[in-house]
């Protein structure tokens, strides 16, 4: 499935932003490739903004859930959310924008999706379908440089 021309436009801009980190795709059999994803990397200000947004989104709808049935644990839930997903925010220094790189198994092409910068992420290849795990190639780098 080729990617549509929003997807690579979208794709495009992405890749002009942050910074770049060489990854490794690396699949269950253990072929690899090489990519690169652009990671944005959060200022204490950036993070603080982030999890306030996420908290005060969520104690605003904690409220009005209580008309979901079965009405009681909804609120409190909420609440639960809002404060564990501020505190997990606030700790989050890095987010992945996006990347791209080539199928370890068919060598198609890749756009490697953006989110939390959480390695290894997994990608399903959209010719072939096969998963492979993608990780920053310096981490490789860094226990091999270790073991020297
Ligand atoms: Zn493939």
């Amino acid at each position: 499935m080729p990617y549509s021309p929003e997807q690579l436009e979208k794709h495009q801009a992405a890749m002009t932003r942050g910074d770049e980190v060489p990854v490794t795709l690396r699949m269950h059999e253990g072929q690899t490739s090489e990519g690169t994803i652009r990671i944005q990397r959060l200022s204490p200000e950036e993070r603080g903004k982030r999890a306030r947004k996420w908290l005060i989104t969520f104690l605003v709808l904690a409220p009005v859930t209580v008309v979901c049935p079965p009405h009681f644990p909804w609120p409190i839930l909420m609440t639960l959310i809002a404060i564990g997903g501020y505190f997990l925010r606030r700790g989050r220094h890095e987010l992945v924008l996006g990347g791209e790189a080539k199928c370890p198994k068919c060598g198609a092409f890749q756009v490697l999706e953006g989110g939390n910068a959480e390695f290894p992420m997994a990608h399903f290849c959209t010719e072939c379908g096969e998963r492979s795990l993608v990780a920053p190639a310096q981490e490789v780098a860094a226990v091999s440089a270790k073991s020297a």
